[in-house]
């Protein structure tokens, strides 16, 4: 029982199995384990451009096949790995897969697209990083412009004055870099013209109600257009209906990801996909 297990123990939870409760401490031991042994996978949910329907990109999103909790998802020991730090060792393994498989795809004759992967902050704070970010284009052989790193709002303003030097590294390497979840954070307008982005992810929150929400149509039209006046490509996340869809298209959106398009999927699955990617996928866009 989640209640008297205590203060060291930490909530799982998944459709799948009951939820349980099981000892902090453990979990971390076992995902420190779980790294070295291949516990740890990743899913890629397609990014579609909105006018053509064609696959642009992916989302790499990580998961981890428990040997006794089976499949856990994010929400349920991505903060645990932040707090550790072993989010270090676990961002460098899924940069470096992102690339292997977005490399193997290409070379196997399909369509290039971009792969997104995500930093959290503890990620971006680490010196490492960038010479990680690098080793995994080198020793995977992808075309830097095929990688784009996904930073949250809340760490940038939080690392303002650092941050902006890193990305130029970035992207000086040819890296792309997006922010993600945009519009949850402090939105600090004057901040955003500094970074040296290549993309915005609108936050699902403001997609999700676009339908019978006046304020969130308002302010999804807002962002769009002004990372349009900015430059910078922007993504509608979350996308779960037609009519957020024909929302979106009304005002321009460059490029939509969501359920309604696809759930996030096993590699070999987002490659079958992708083979047959050259037809738009004409369900959605006519
Ligand atoms: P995020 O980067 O904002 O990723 C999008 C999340 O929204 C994913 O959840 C995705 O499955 C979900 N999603 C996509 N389309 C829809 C939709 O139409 N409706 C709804 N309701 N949800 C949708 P997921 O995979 O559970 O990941 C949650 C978060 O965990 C991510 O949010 C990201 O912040 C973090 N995360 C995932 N993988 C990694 C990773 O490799 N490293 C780090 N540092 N964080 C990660
Ligand atoms: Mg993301
Ligand atoms: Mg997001
Ligand atoms: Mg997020």
């Amino acid at each position: 029982e989640a209640k008297s297990a205590g203060r060291d123990s930490f909530k799982v939870y998944e459709q799948t199995r009951p939820e349980r409760s099981v000892n902090k401490l453990t979990l971390l031991e076992e995902m420190r384990t779980g790294i070295e042994n291949g516990e740890f996978f990743l899913e890629y949910q397609p990014q579609y451009n909105l006018v053509s329907g064609r696959i642009v990109g992916a989302e790499a999103l990580v998961r981890w096949q428990h040997p006794a909790l089976g499949r856990m998802m994010p929400g349920e020991f991505i903060t645990l790995a932040e707090e550790s730090g072993l989010i270090v060792p676990l961002g460098r393994w899924v940069t470096r897969e992102a690339c292997r498989q977005n490399k193997e795809w290409q070379e196997s004759g399909l369509m290039p697209i971009t792969v997104g992967v995500n930093v959290s902050a503890r990620q971006f704070r680490d010196d490492g990083l960038i010479s990680d970010v690098r080793d995994a284009l080198e020793e995977t052989g992808l075309a830097a412009t095929y990688l784009e790193l996904e930073l949250t709002e809340s760490l940038l303003i939080k690392n303002a004055d650092q941050a902006v030097g890193l990305m130029d590294d970035f992207r000086r390497l040819g890296v792309k870099l997006a922010i993600d979840d945009f519009g949850t954070g402090y939105s600090s307008l004057a901040a955003l013209k500094s970074f040296p982005l290549t993309r915005l992810k609108i936050d699902r929150s403001f997609i999700s109600d676009l339908d019978f929400d006046e304020s969130d149509r308002c302010i999804a039209k807002a962002i769009i257009s002004l990372g349009r006046e900015l430059g910078l490509c922007v993504v509608a996340e979350g996308v779960e209906t037609a009519k957020q869809q024909a929302f979106l298209a009304s005002c321009r959106c460059e490029v939509v990801q969501g359920y309604h398009f696809g759930r996030p999927m096993a590699a070999r699955k987002f490659g079958k996909l992708l083979a047959m990617t050259l037809t738009p996928l004409d369900a959605h866009f006519g």
